[in-house]
């Protein structure tokens, strides 16, 4: 079942999420769930529980349909510096270029409650850094410098306020 995504404003997104203290059918469910409103979604790579409205900590990505899920992840590693156009789900048509570690290595679950360590830089690393902050109740309103909130913030007020069509701007990989 798809789920609707959350977008700004709405309270879910900035709270902070549970840990994932038994890896049930329940949760295999969740994860099905939420791959399938990630494939509805338009241009969605990624996935936090979250913005679905569930506060578990639970995370999933198909980068080159490579489906993948990590529970209770965490960022152990994470050095050099990258930019990128940032796109969020949780955030239409907002489109920021934010600098951020380049590369992380990442530990948590798999689907069966095996430990894994997953790394990535670039656009990967972006994801699983995009991601985790999401459940963290962080938004990529907290990852701006201060000139950029601002600029941000008002542009995300005006693309939500006016009904004209949205420029389609790189409407890709959106976290
Ligand atoms: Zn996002």
């Amino acid at each position: 079942m798809a789920y609707e995504i959350r977008t700004f404003g709405d309270p879910v997104l900035k709270a902070e999420a549970s840990a994932v203290t038994e890896i049930n059918g329940k949760i295999a469910r969740l994860v099905d769930d939420m791959f399938e409103t990630l494939y509805e979604s338009d241009s969605g790579i990624a996935l936090a529980a979250p913005q679905i409205g569930v506060q578990k900590q639970i995370v999933v990505w198909d980068l080159d349909d490579a489906p993948m899920a990590i529970i209770n992840p965490v960022v152990i590693e994470s050095d050099g510096e990258f930019v990128y156009t940032e796109g969020c789900l949780s955030l239409p048509d907002l489109f920021v270029e934010i600098l951020r570690p380049n590369h992380v290595l990442v530990r948590g679950l798999d689907i069966d409650g095996n430990e894994v360590e997953i790394e990535g830089s670039e656009l990967m690393g972006r994801v699983l850094q995009h991601e985790i902050d999401h459940l963290h109740g962080v938004l990529m309103f907290d990852r701006m410098t201060p000139d950029q909130r601002k600029a941000a913030m008002a542009e995300y007020r005006k693309l939500q306020e006016t009904t004209a069509a949205k420029p389609q701007r790189r409407r890709l990989r959106l976290l």
